[in-house]
């Protein structure tokens, strides 16, 4: 059976007084050999958590997509590396809608990551409006094909996220049926883009307001691999609540 692959995005949270939740998560994630374990904290933080945690993965929450040069107050995917970072999340639905990231901005950030050994997570998913318009799966399919690195091997390093957008910290989730159909038709347009055998073994992970409460339904739906996880990840016990329901 494949691990569950759970996933803690900081956002714009966190000064090294969090360092020491991370090294909680890190110690209780030793035990839990059933669940692969990460987290994704701001820039600023990187090193040290990769330092302070040394099993679970630690990476980014958004890359550049050049190798470097005149982008005052970016980072590339290089440094992120040499920062100690094992992957980087690209295409959230903040930066789509804070920084105007199209899919082709997202597609080159994470073709970028992939040029330098970063694994990736793809962050796709819906507008309440497009839900209730009846178009929640045509527009993730629409991500995807626009988003998706197509590199040689890209399938094996990429993971990707459905994050429904009204559900990202407002305490509201899809239901399970939801979440296994949106997630059976990312399967389906996975194995159209990267090939049946390479698209079936890219995991899917379910994100928006993820908690110890509801993580056994939501991971309980159809082609979940894993969470990833705002709000409840900012602290050891909570986010340790999670990791235990999926383990
Ligand atoms: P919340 O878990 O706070 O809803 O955030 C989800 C998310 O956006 C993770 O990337």
């Amino acid at each position: 059976a494949v691990r569950p692959y759970i996933v803690g995005n900081w956002k714009m949270h966190g000064t090294r007084s969090m360092l020491s939740e991370a090294r909680a998560i890190d110690r209780a994630a030793e035990r839990l050999i059933k669940v692969e374990v990460a987290l994704a904290p701001p820039f600023t933080l990187i090193h040290a958590t990769r330092k302070e945690a040394g099993l679970i993965g630690v990476g980014a929450q958004d890359c550049h997509a050049a190798e470097g040069g005149a982008h005052t107050g970016d980072i590339s995917a290089a440094m992120l590396k040499d920062a100690g970072a094992g992957f980087v999340i690209v295409g959230h639905s903040e930066r789509r809608a804070d920084h105007g990231e199209t899919d082709a901005d997202v597609k080159a950030k994470a073709e970028s990551a992939l040029a330098v050994g970063l694994s990736v997570i793809v962050c796709v998913g819906e507008t309440e409006e497009q839900r209730d318009a009846g178009k929640a799966e045509s527009v993730v399919a629409r991500q995807l094909k626009g988003s998706l690195p197509t590199a040689d091997g890209a399938a094996e390093k990429v993971t990707v996220a459905y994050e429904p957008v009204w559900a990202i910290g407002t305490g509201r989730t899809p239901t399970t049926d939801d979440v296994s159909a949106m997630h059976r038709a990312i399967r389906k347009v996975l194995k159209d883009f990267y090939g049946e055998e390479a698209g079936a073994k890219v995991r899917i992970l379910y994100g928006g307001s993820v908690k110890a409460e509801n993580a056994a339904e939501l991971l309980g739906a159809d082609d979940v691999g894993g969470a990833l996880v705002g709000g409840a990840s900012l602290t050891a016990e909570s986010f340790l609540g999670i990791i235990a329901v999926a383990a």
